[in-house]
């Protein structure tokens, strides 16, 4: 009689037991290999696609122009605030034409919320222009054509490409560069450096979306002031577990976003 043996259960989450105490993870002790360096960002990778299966940009756009536009405008603000006035804008200004012959007094007013509105203003009328000028009205996919127009860094530029022409992309913001220096996955300042180091690690095709959990992760556990270590899906592999309480109590009261039933239950063991 054949027989196939019952599947071992899965727990994909090491237990809160096993969590390494802060500073002994090879990482935290400058131990860790090349190759263990690697296996790690891509385990990390892995976990974080168990925690936010819908990590996605969280700005609100229907075509690469929009997404451009949303971007420039995430400058130094939050996403929720571009999302409460872009609706307005996109319907006054649907092409690249509409913002390069707009009244940018009339722009200035339509994203004042979202704080340094006139030179966001002033960028989108230039970037209406350059885009009628030298791309025929459309976005371009290049990453150098790209950061050629106002306002667009390599950040931005990476933004679209990624989630508007499905370019992989990594994208370097505060909360990228703040995860990855507390996960010892690279030690640059640099966003460019960070950039290359971190393309070494994670498989091109998951450079999008490794950006996107990353940038998640950053905003719902990993906390710029006081990350939610006791609570953290990723803390058996993060040489700083203890920068933050440890108490699972403590811990699980700093995380917020929609997806915190789930991400508790995924650290309690609770879903596989
Ligand atoms: S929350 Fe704590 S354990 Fe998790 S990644 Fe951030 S510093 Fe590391």
């Amino acid at each position: 009689m054949s027989h196939t043996p019952a599947p071992e259960p899965r727990t994909p989450l090491p237990t809160p037991q096993r969590r390494r105490r802060p500073g002994t993870h090879p990482a935290a002790k400058g131990t860790e290999t090349p190759l263990g360096r690697k296996r790690r960002a891509r385990r990390i990778n892995r976990t974080l696609a168990l925690t936010f299966p819908d990590a996605r940009a969280e700005l609100d756009f229907s075509n690469p122009l929009e997404l451009l536009v949303a971007t420039v405008l995430s400058a130094q603000t939050t996403d929720v605030r571009v999302n409460q006035v872009t609706p307005a804008l996109f319907a006054a200004y649907p092409t690249a034409a509409d913002y390069a012959t707009a009244d940018v007094v009339e722009v200035e007013e339509l994203i004042r919320p979202t704080g340094f509105y006139r030179a966001k203003a002033a960028n989108l009328v230039n970037l209406g222009k350059k885009l009628v000028t030298d791309f025929g009205g459309e976005v371009p996919e290049a990453l150098e054509d790209l950061v050629s127009l106002p306002g667009v860094g390599r950040k931005t530029a990476h933004v679209v490409r990624g989630n508007a022409f499905g370019k992989p992309g990594l994208t370097v913001d505060t909360h990228f560069q703040r995860l990855v220096g507390r996960l010892k996955l690279s030690e640059q300042q640099n966003p460019v450096k960070i950039e290359r180091e971190i393309a070494e690690l994670i498989e091109a095709k998951e450079w999008t979306m490794f950006s996107h959990r990353l940038i998640f992760h950053g905003r719902r556990i990993c906390h710029a002031r006081t990350p939610a270590c006791g609570a953290c899906p990723i803390a058996f592999d993060c040489p700083s577990f203890g920068a933050g309480p440890t108490d699972p109590g403590e811990a699980e009261a700093r995380v917020t976003g929609l997806e915190r039933e789930h991400i508790l239950a995924l650290v309690h063991g609770e879903e596989a």
